[in-house]
């Protein structure tokens, strides 16, 4: 493959844009090597400006469930748009997808929307905080919420549970006020609870993890956060801005049924423009200004393009006769062909899955449950693995540390093309 034109236009972007890119992922920081610019997409292929295909399994990091350009979502976009863009008051689109949005999932029974997943988990924290009038959070580590202040936080050394910035420009004031835990690990929770009496507003956690890579969470620790948020008066946040909408109709919660008291939303319900939402039970929504005294607002929230994408995104997924089924046929004939190679070739790996969303860890360990088994990743080996795919027409996320998607536009043949492509890749490491 050539990549001249994609060299040249990285280039030229560095000079006006830090790093040459618009979030940071996109660099390819972590694999080494120039990123494709992209010109178009359609179903379940992307190319670059070059003029490359590639099968991908990064589908804009998740909200791309249908594939790309699906015609239903572009023409909702046309014919909104020629309706003018943006009005900044109300419009019955922002009470339709909130209908909807509440239809697949039942623990919401009002929904506020924001323009991206990092404002739905940040207003979902102040709410929480508003609501319980306590300060204190806990995330976890390897989780991540968007770049908000309180969720750009890791633990702090030796005996402090209170966390530290992670990156330069949070304040330690704020990083005071999120306490980390081990996912998977119930006494690590437990522990901050007992610390900490009546002064945790707030448990957020993605109930299926894809920004550390796919992990399960043991049902034993999701029913005891759920349990411990309910004896301490604390809000449960499930974070589904990755898992809404693509685990199930019901979204993860629906899997583990657990009924978390606020969720926040984002990808998969803007169909491919940027959105995000929070919603949960009554009596926390009802706190939100302009009905309640907790602040929030967005210029743009609501905006009409995006509204359609949404509705018409969401209609899709909920009247599709076997939508998940067949999503679920296609992931699992990706999964065992993966699973076949790494057999056949003896190639030490793991595949953590569910539904559409899977990591292929770069591990010698049997399973990945926690964020220190991640760590244990050989992510050298994982990146001479991403830079072979690519060069074969396979698109996948440029880190170990993070999920693949699969879309309902994709077909046996890519799934095939893709086993096989693996296959070589697999092979060379081996050698
Ligand atoms: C992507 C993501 C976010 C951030 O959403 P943005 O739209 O990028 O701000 C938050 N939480 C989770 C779980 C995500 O996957």
């Amino acid at each position: 493959m050539i990549f001249d034109k994609s060299i040249k236009a990285f280039h030229e972007a560095q000079k006006h844009i830090p790093g040459g890119v618009n979030s940071p992922v996109r660099s390819f920081g972590s694999v080494g090597g120039n990123p494709p610019f992209i010109a178009k997409a359609s179903g379940s292929k992307i190319t670059d400006i070059d003029g490359n295909e590639y099968i991908d399994y990064v589908g804009s990091w998740g909200p791309m469930i249908l594939g790309h350009a699906h015609p239903d979502v572009v023409k909702a976009i046309q014919e909104t748009a020629a309706l003018g863009a943006s009005f900044g008051a109300p419009t019955e689109l922002e009470t339709e997808i909130a209908v909807l949005i509440k239809k697949l999932v039942p623990s919401i029974d009002m929904v506020r929307m924001v323009n991206s997943g990092t404002e739905a988990t940040m207003s979902a924290l102040r709410l929480a905080r508003g609501y319980t009038g306590r300060n204190l959070v806990i995330k976890f580590e390897g989780c991540y919420h968007g770049h908000n202040d309180s969720f750009l936080i890791q633990a702090g050394s030796g005996a402090l549970t209170f966390g530290t910035p992670n990156t330069p420009g949070v304040t330690p004031g704020t990083a005071h006020d999120t306490l980390i835990a081990q996912y998977n690990d119930l006494p690590s929770v437990e522990r901050l609870f007992e610390d900490h009496k009546n002064e945790i507003a707030a448990v957020i956690l993605e109930p299926i993890t894809g920004n550390m890579g796919v992990i399960i969470p043991d049902q034993i620790f999701i029913n005891g956060l759920r349990k411990l948020c309910d004896e301490n008066k604390t809000v449960l946040i499930f974070d589904e801005v990755m898992t809404g909408f693509r685990i199930k109709k019901g979204c993860a919660q629906e899997l583990l049924g657990i009924t978390p008291d606020l969720t926040t939303f984002g990808k998969i319900i803007g169909g491919g423009l940027p959105v995000g939402a929070y919603g949960g039970k009554q009596e926390i929504m009802d706190m939100l200004a302009p009905k309640g005294p907790v602040y929030q607002a967005g210029t743009l929230s609501g905006n009409p393009l995006a509204m359609a994408a949404g509705i018409t995104t969401l209609r899709l997924l909920d009247k599709t006769p076997d939508f998940y089924d067949n999503l679920e046929n296609t992931s699992a004939s990706l999964e065992e062909g993966l699973q076949n190679n790494m057999k056949e070739l003896g190639f030490d790996g793991v595949i953590n899955r569910v539904g559409s969303m899977f990591t292929l860890f770069f591990t010698k360990e049997n399973s990945v449950k926690s964020f220190a088994d991640v760590k244990k990743c050989d992510t050298t080996r994982f990146a001479n693995y991403f830079k072979m795919s690519l060069q074969n027409g396979i698109y996948l996320a440029p880190s170990q540390y993070e999920a693949g998607f699969i879309s309902a536009a994709h077909t046996k043949e890519d799934i095939q093309k893709t086993v096989e492509a693996s296959y070589m890749a697999m092979k060379k490491l081996k050698e």
